[in-house]
C-alpha cells in the first residue's frame, strides 16, 4: 500500500488542517502478511474508467484501500456519496476533512447507472459523515437505494452509513428504504473513542444497530472494527458481546493501517494468528457471518460474504424449527 502525501492533487489545501500540528509518527515497515501489490490489471482500469465516467466518488479511493487492486478488478467497488469532504475529524481516517458542498441531485442516477455498468450483484454504498445537514443525508440514502433499485431490481444493497448523531428520524428513513444489509462500522473499542473516534459515541453508535434490528428485524445489521489502535483483547472480546447484545449479525475485523504520519499511529501489527483467535471467538458468540484477517475491510467481499449471510440464517432458522 502507498502511504498518501496528506495534500490536496491540484491544490495547496492540505487534505487534513486539523492534523497539521499533530506530532509526525515513525514510518513502521509493515509485515510480509499484508503486502499487497500495486494495481495493474484491465478490469482495474475499466472500474476506474466507469467511476470516473459517472462523476463518482469511492471509499477505495479515498481511504486509500489496501485492496483495490483485487477489489476493482474484479469489478467491486464501494461508492461514497454525498461528496468527498467529511465533517468529523476521526484520528484513522483519510478522507478530506472541511465543509463539504451542495448535495449532487444526480447522484443517485448516477450511482445506479455505474451499478448497471458494473454489472453488480451486491453494492455498497457509504458516505462521508454530513453533520451540516439537518437529515444528516438520510433521504439522499434512500434516494440512491431507491435509483439502483429501479435500475437494477435484482442487485443486493449494503449501506454502510454514518451514525446519524442528533439526527432524530434519520435512521428511520434509511431503514424504511430497505437495504438489504445495515452496516455501521463501530471502528474501534470505547476506550479509543475519545482520541480515534472523537465526534462519535460509542453507545450511539451501538444503539443505532440495535435499533435497526428492532425496527425492521429481517434486516442484516453489520459493523466493523480496525485493531492496532492500542486496543486489549478483552476489550474486542467485550465489543463482540455489546454487538450480540443489539443482535448485529455480522462482524468484520480488520488492521488499521495509518493512511499519513499525521494520523494515529499504529500501535501494532495484529498476527495472522491472532485474527483467526479473534475469528473463532466471534463464531463462538453467535454471528451469523465473521470476516477477521490483516486485510479484512467492511466491504470486502461483500458481495460473497452477504450469500454466506443470507444461507447461515436460513440454516439457523432450519435449525431452530426442528427443535421441538
Ligand atoms: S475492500 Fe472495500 S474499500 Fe477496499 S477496495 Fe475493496 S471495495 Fe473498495
Amino acid at each position: 500500500m502507498v502511504t498518501i502525501v496528506d495534500t490536496l492533487k491540484d491544490k495547496a489545501r492540505p487534505r487534513h488542517p486539523e492534523k497539521a500540528n499533530n506530532p509526525e509518527n515513525e514510518i513502521q515497515r509493515k509485515p510480509d502478511w499484508i503486502r499487497v501489490r500495486a494495481p495493474t490489471s484491465r478490469g482495474y482500469f475499466e472500474t476506474r474508467s466507469i467511476v470516473k465516467d459517472n462523476n463518482l466518488v469511492t471509499v477505495c479511493e479515498e481511504a486509500g484501500c489496501p485492496n483495490i487492486g483485487e477489489c476493482w478488478d474484479r469489478k467491486h467497488a464501494s461508492f461514497m456519496i454525498m461528496g468527498e469532504i467529511c465533517t468529523r475529524a476521526c484520528a484513522f481516517c483519510n478522507v478530506i476533512t472541511g465543509k463539504p458542498n451542495a448535495l449532487d441531485a444526480q447522484e443517485p442516477e448516477n450511482v445506479a447507472n455505474a451499478v448497471r455498468q458494473m454489472g453488480l450483484t451486491h453494492v455498497v454504498i457509504t458516505s462521508v459523515d454530513r453533520d451540516d445537514l439537518a437529515d444528516g443525508g438520510a433521504r439522499h440514502f434512500a434516494e440512491v437505494i431507491g435509483a439502483v433499485r429501479r435500475v437494477s431490481p435484482e442487485t443486493t444493497i449494503e449501506v454502510l452509513t454514518p451514525d446519524f448523531l442528533r439526527k432524530d428520524g434519520a435512521l428511520e428513513i434509511v431503514v424504511a428504504a430497505k437495504p438489504d444489509v445495515f452496516n455501521h462500522n463501530l471502528e474501534t473499542v470505547a476506550s479509543n473513542y475519545l482520541t480515534v473516534r472523537p465526534g462519535a459515541r460509542y453507545f450511539h453508535s451501538m444503539r443505532l444497530l440495535q435499533r435497526v434490528k428492532e425496527i425492521d428485524p429481517a434486516m442484516f445489521t453489520k459493523s466493523g472494527i480496525m485493531v492496532g489502535l492500542g486496543e486489549t483483547r478483552n476489550e474486542v472480546l467485550q465489543l463482540m458481546d455489546d454487538l450480540r447484545s443489539a443482535d448485529v449479525d455480522f462482524i468484520t475485523i480488520g488492521q488499521y493501517l495509518a493512511p499519513t504520519r499525521k494520523h494515529h499511529k499504529v500501535m501494532d501489527y495484529v498476527t495472522p494468528d491472532a485474527f483467526k483467535s479473534y475469528e473463532t471467538a466471534a463464531w463462538s458468540k453467535g454471528f451469523l457471518m465473521v470476516s477477521a484477517t490483516p486485510l479484512t475491510r467492511s466491504s470486502h467481499h461483500a458481495g460473497e460474504d452477504f450469500q454466506r449471510l443470507r444461507a447461515a440464517r436460513a440454516a439457523r432458522q432450519a435449525e431452530k424449527a426442528r427443535q421441538p
